[in-house]
């Protein structure tokens, strides 16, 4: 394989994967295939089923014991395709707040945090209902337990989410 960028030859990685494409900075992903060039630094990355693994991040922050991020939840904003404005007014609070937290790096408010859930679920349930794989998104919960306020770090596994195909 010869890297698109240079030619160069492309090095197989297999392990670990940060997934800041996500937008999110604590999400791992496990048993990944990616390849890197020796010359330039270019990577490609081969994650499968990015649909449902971006559905199954979602689940799990609703259902994660920390407090929201506000990365988070500019991460559950998208995947329920709102713009800030409309987000805004969903949630009764100005434009200004929603940039506020998204762009804090700050905890969620444990209120605001629990009013952002219970509308991600309102809008979100039929998807949770419709899953097959309730029991995942609570396998992979636990297998990252406990979560903690000084770690955030939430490790996924390709046989998790790409079980939930067609979901
Ligand atoms: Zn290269």
């Amino acid at each position: 394989m010869k890297c698109i960028e240079c030619g160069g030859a492309m090095k197989k990685i297999h392990g670990d994967y940060r997934y800041l494409e996500s937008g999110l900075d604590d999400i791992v992903l496990g048993n990944i295939t990616r390849y890197k060039c020796s010359k330039c630094g270019e990577e490609e990355v081969a994650i499968p089923s990015t649909d449902d693994l971006h559905k199954l991040i979602a689940f799990i922050l609703i259902l994660k014991p920390t407090p929201l991020m506000g990365k988070e939840v500019k991460y559950l904003r998208k995947m329920l395709g709102y713009t800030s404005e409309k987000f805004a007014e969903a949630l009764g609070v100005t434009r200004v707040s929603i940039s506020r937290w998204e762009n804090s790096g700050l905890e969620m408010k444990p209120d605001r945090d629990k009013h952002i859930r219970l509308f991600f679920f309102s809008k979100k349930s039929d998807a949770m209902q419709k899953s097959p794989s309730v029991m995942l998104v609570i396998k992979t919960l636990v297998s990252n337990l406990p979560m903690k306020e000084d770690n955030r770090e939430i490790r996924f596994q390709p046989e998790d989410w790409t079980a939930m195909a067609g979901a």
